[in-house]
């Protein structure tokens, strides 16, 4: 990611991962081809026999003689035995060496279980040692990842007599080194692995972290992935025996396939996340994840069964899944999945390294250096390749997920707006609906202002008499019954006067009903000009008839004023169309503080009978009278 982030300031991402592919793909034939380290001593004169002892029947002074055709002799001094425990004894002559040197023999693999050597000049033993894998690792007389032998002093012929047995494959290089330029080589290889391992350690701890931070499984998968190999490697090369696991033989024993079977697990499991191949093919995830369960069983069953048994068909299910994974990396390649041509770029780096450890160990082709350190290339240029093809997944995957947050960020923003809309329509049609409602209402309230209005002017002209304008009979009615009960109530004096025009008829006669008319119209001025206080009332009682009530008033006070209105008319004569009329009234007043056994009509009644006493006086006069109480 860090390598991710540094390229991404300067060049694209495309040109950065070909550079950095370039660069490793450079970095790994520079190294294969440039470095040149200490070899061991070879031994041209020796010749390498050995016997294989099927039987278990050999001790070391019960063996067939060197020259007997038992021995079978091998091409050099790699020794590749078959995978059985039975035991081979090997047996080879070092010829005169430099004697100012110290020199040691080496048995270039750290797995054998058990070893017995022999040194023998002449018949006499000179030395002897016995170690083995299955052994602590702090009993070996020297303390090195491989098998090493300090070789005694000897003067002509020494013959190297080892029983070796092991449970698993034997490729056993037997090497001799003379002390000085073992020191050497063991600087130069000290150097190598511990840069191997650094490497694959910081890249282990760094996505370790980065797994912590960004909970990303993927990140712990390759983490997992590069510790599992880290140690498997460690595991071959006796170096996990030496730094990690010295005191425990059945660690060693069984670690190979503790991590060969870890490494598998991780490998396919983190394949089968990276590449994403649950949207490629849901089968081929399920086959995936079927095959690295397989091998997380198969960590287990390697613990209980013997290796002899085990290691073969682990060893096939090995090839078989490498190519498998290797197919699935170009298979998804060719469906265009993200990252695929890195991925399978990556294992090919891997693949590769292997295959030319490979033909170096049938010597197809001859290198430089130990087809071991060619297997730590391949694994250090695998590993960078699928750490920088994790940086880009996770940096592709952040990229998608930001797309989306904006995607899902624009679609929100749309959805806002559409709701805005709506909601402004539905708020003007509200404001609408309210201002037309108020409309309505306001037409309505003066529709109904202006009825009332009609109504009560229509109210108002039924009170009134049409010819002279003044109250009407229906008015007066109403009017007399409230004063009445006031009167009752209230205790005062109420005043009731009944107004006839006298000889009216003659009127009609003489002048017409015209005239008539106007002389009706002439005395209702007259009243009405008469009454004072805004209590009293008049109105036509019908025909020439008025009537008149005054509220709290004493029946002097009442007897005045309408004597004055009588004289008013009698002295004012009548012009109409041409003619003068001069015309008199006759007047009933009655007066009364009304009591409520008495019936309401009673006042009015007995001022009808007044009226009709003043014509029977002669008209032109009034009769006034307070009302009798009713005892
Ligand atoms: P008196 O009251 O003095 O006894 O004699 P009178 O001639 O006035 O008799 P009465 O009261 O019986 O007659 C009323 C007459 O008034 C009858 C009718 O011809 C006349 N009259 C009634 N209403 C009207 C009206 O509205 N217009 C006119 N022109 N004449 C009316
Ligand atoms: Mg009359
Ligand atoms: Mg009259």
């Amino acid at each position: 990611m860090a390598i991710n982030t540094l390229f991404h300031s300067v060049l694209t991402q495309r040109a950065a991962i070909q550079l950095m592919s370039v660069t490793c793909i450079l970095l790994f034939l520079v190294t294969v081809f440039s470095i040149k380290l200490q070899t061991p001593e070879s031994l041209p004169n020796s010749q390498l026999t050995v016997l294989t002892d099927t039987e278990q029947q050999y001790k070391i002074n019960t063996l067939p003689d060197a020259n007997s055709q038992q021995w079978k002799a091998v091409d050099d001094f790699e020794l590749g035995l078959p995978m059985s425990d039975t035991p081979h004894w090997v047996s080879f002559t070092i010829p005169n060496l430099r004697s100012n040197e110290h020199w040691l023999l080496e048995l270039n693999n750290g797995l054998i279980d058990h070893i017995s050597v022999w040194f023998i000049e002449e018949g006499e033993l000179l030395d002897h040692y016995q170690t083995g894998d299955t052994l602590p690792f702090l009993s070996r007389s020297m303390p090195y990842e491989t098998f090493l032998f300090s070789i005694p002093k000897f003067d002509q012929n020494l013959r190297v007599v080892m029983r070796l047995s092991s449970d698993g494959t034997l490729q056993v290089p037997i090497n001799l080194w003379a002390e000085s330029a073992f020191l050497v080589f063991n600087g130069e290889h000290s150097i190598l692995i511990g840069l191997f391992f650094g490497i694959l350690f910081a890249m282990g701890i760094s996505n370790l972290f980065f797994f912590v931070i960004s909970r990303q499984p993927v990140f712990l998968l390759y983490a997992g992935y590069v510790f599992s190999f880290a140690l498997l490697l460690a595991a071959m090369q006796g170096i996990g025996y030496k730094y990690i696991w010295s005191d425990s033989p059945w660690m060693q024993k069984n670690s190979v396939s503790i991590w060969a079977n870890a490494t598998v697990f991780y490998a396919i499991v983190f394949t089968n996340i990276l590449l994403d191949i649950k949207s490629v093919s849901p089968r081929l995830h399920k086959i995936l994840n079927a095959l690295a369960i397989l091998f997380a069983l198969s960590l287990i069953a390697g613990l209980f069964i013997p290796k002899s048994w085990f290691l073969e068909p682990f060893l096939f299910a090995l090839c078989g899944i490498s190519l498998f994974i290797y197919a699935v990396g170009i298979w998804c390649w060719y469906k265009q999945v993200h990252l695929a041509r890195f991925y399978t770029l990556a294992w090919t780096s891997l693949l590769v390294s292997s295959l030319i450890a490979c033909l170096d160990h049938l010597n197809v082709l001859t290198l430089s250096i130990s087809s071991n350190y060619l297997l730590m290339l391949g694994v250090i240029i695998e590993t960078f390749l699928l750490a920088l093809m994790l940086a880009l997944s996770v940096n592709h995957q952040r990229r998608q997920l930001y797309r989306a947050q904006r995607e899902a960020l624009r679609k929100e923003r749309d959805m806002r707006a559409v709701q805005d809309e709506v909601l402004e329509q539905q708020n003007n049609a509200q404001e609408e609906l309210e201002y037309s409602v108020q409309e309505r209402t306001l037409e309505l309230e003066i529709a109904l202002r202006e009825l009332s209005e009609i109504n009560r002017e229509l109210e108002e002209k039924n009170t009134l008499d049409a010819l002279t304008g003044i109250r009407n009979r229906r008015y007066f009615d109403k009017k007399y019954l409230a004063e009445v009960r006031r009167s009752r109530r209230e205790r005062t004096e109420l005043v009731v006067a009944m107004i006839d025009i006298d000889h009216f008829k003659r009127v009609n006669d003489e002048h017409g009903h015209l005239v008539g008319d106007e002389c009706i119209k002439f005395v209702a001025e007259r009243l009405k000009k008469a009454l004072k206080r805004p209590s009293d009332d008049v109105c036509r009682y019908g025909g020439e008839e008025f009537s008149v009530i005054l509220p709290s008033t004493d029946i002097k006070g009442a007897q005045d004023l309408l004597e004055q209105l009588r004289l008013d008319i009698q002295d004012t004569p009548v012009y109409s169309a041409g003619v003068v009329v001069n015309l008199t009234v006759s007047i009933g007043l009655a007066s009364a503080i009304m009591d409520p056994q008495q019936s309401e009509d009673v006042l009015i009644g007995f001022a009808d009978q007044l009226l009709y006493q003043a014509k029977n006086n002669g008209r032109n006069c009034i009769v006034a009278q307070q009302l009798p109480t009713s005892e």
